[in-house]
């Protein structure tokens, strides 16, 4: 049946959107961490950043369908729900960002939350240069495909765009925090040598698809200071790391920095389309001085709803400290794999946003990507769902929801230990 569906949709949704898996997983339900197939077996979802409170959480479901029961519209109208929503999002950031300094807009991508941020960035440096990371993603729009090197070769990046190469402790050595800030600088000079004024510098926090470098957390700091002294703003996108998945409510936050303008979307309605931005209040100003944004669903009242229930479960199931709890206990457990298994050479994250850097040979680092690729494959096998990243594409990205326990990261941990085992077999 598989098969027939993925001729099925190749025919009718055409080449452009690639599915996971060589035989795709044809899911049909979701509780918790747990994933369910149409036969019936059980997937332990530590791939999937959107429904970070637990699959179909039983509060967000009840205010999706509260709301839409009532109504549900376009955005020209008052509504209570979309203030509060706004209040409670806004009272989950630093003074700079809050409620008395601070603004929300809402789309309901993350890509349009990084479009929209960066005609703020422009209308206020009245630059345009763009310095981003070198294996980063930020989205879906053509503005943003010229900033996401990820894409690929056959996508160009702008004239106005330079890439850094990401905060790599393992591979860049120990003085990399320095480096990466003067990276940064260099960049927005040479964009300067060709008449590109600065406008930001735009990091996901935790470099998800770069690979996954949270560490020394501070060194955001100096990136920041670095961006901002060639008059660039810090645009931090939180899709990845926003809502609690590093241990805290907000990537930045591991690194004492505020950011000038924060995107965020993924889990925020944990897994009902909604995203968007924060700014300061003079920030947006400027922005609406010379531009109207109109987006049709972006903060609808059942989106609102969505991520205020969002917003009250992370909070009363303290997900951030579980998060950053099973987390500690997860890398701890990878770092003992490691001590077995010289295929891992590097074991590196925060909260539940773990990277886990395979090589072939320790000494040499250089990329197990082909058994990197098996090992994704083998534990899929096992019933456990994973991706991975970076240029050697041979990263493991560690992403469960947040209410992952104990039992189920050690179930992770025998099943990579077991794929581990056969691979050096
Ligand atoms: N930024 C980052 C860091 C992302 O990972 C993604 C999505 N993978 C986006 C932006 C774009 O978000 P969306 O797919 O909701 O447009």
């Amino acid at each position: 049946h598989e098969q027939t569906m993925v001729a099925r949709r190749r025919r009718l949704l055409g080449p452009a959107y690639r599915l996971f898996y060589e035989h795709p997983v044809h899911l049909v339900r979701g509780e918790g961490a747990w994933l369910f197939d149409a036969a019936g077996e059980r997937y332990l979802d530590c791939y999937n950043n959107v429904a970070s409170l637990g699959h179909a959480h039983p509060s967000v479901v009840e205010a999706i369908a509260t709301q839409a029961r009532q109504l549900n519209t376009h955005t020209r109208y008052l509504h209570d729900t979309v203030l509060d929503y706004a209040e409670a999002l806004l009272a989950s950031f630093p003074a700079a960002l809050g409620p008395d300094a601070g603004q929300v807009m809402f789309t309901c991508t993350g890509s349009e939350a990084n479009d929209l941020a960066l005609r703020i960035a422009r209308a206020h440096t009245g630059g345009e240069g763009v310095v981003i990371t070198s294996l980063a993603y930020h989205g879906v729009t053509s503005a943003l495909a010229e900033l996401s090197p990820s894409l690929g070769e056959g996508v160009p990046l702008g004239r106005h765009v330079a890439t850094v190469a990401p905060p790599d402790l393992y591979r860049r050595g120990p003085d990399m925090p320095a480096r990466f800030a003067a990276d940064i600088a260099a960049a927005f000079a040479g964009l300067a040598r060709h008449g590109i004024r600065p406008c930001a510098l735009l990091v996901d926090t935790m470099f998800t698809s770069d690979g996954v470098f949270p560490d020394p957390a501070g060194f955001l700091r100096e990136a920041a200071a670095a961006a901002r002294a060639a008059g660039a703003l810090f645009i931090a996108d939180e899709v990845q790391p926003g809502f609690g998945r590093t241990g805290t409510m907000w990537g930045f936050a591991r690194h004492g920095v505020e950011p000038d303008i924060v995107t965020m979307g993924k889990p925020m309605g944990n897994g009902h389309p909604v995203a968007g931005l924060v700014a300061q209040a003079a920030v947006l100003e400027r922005f609406a001085a010379t531009a109207r944004y109109f987006n049709t669903f972006g903060g609808n009242p059942v989106s609102a709803a969505a991520g205020l229930a969002v917003l009250r479960v992370l909070a009363e199931e303290a997900l951030p400290d579980n998060a950053a709890a099973v987390g500690t206990f997860l890398a701890e457990g990878l770092r003992d794999l490691a001590g077995r298994h010289a295929l891992i050479g590097d074991v590196r994250g925060a909260g539940l946003s773990i990277g886990v850097e395979l090589v072939r040979d320790r000494a040499t680092r250089d990329p197990a990507t082909a058994a990197t690729t098996r090992i994704v494959n083998a534990l899929r096998q096992r019933r456990v769902l994973i991706s991975a990243s970076g240029p050697g594409a041979n990263i493991l990205k560690i992403r469960p929801p947040l209410c992952l326990s104990r039992a189920q990261a050690e179930m992770f941990l025998d099943a990579l230990d077991a794929v581990l085992r056969e691979a050096s077999a």
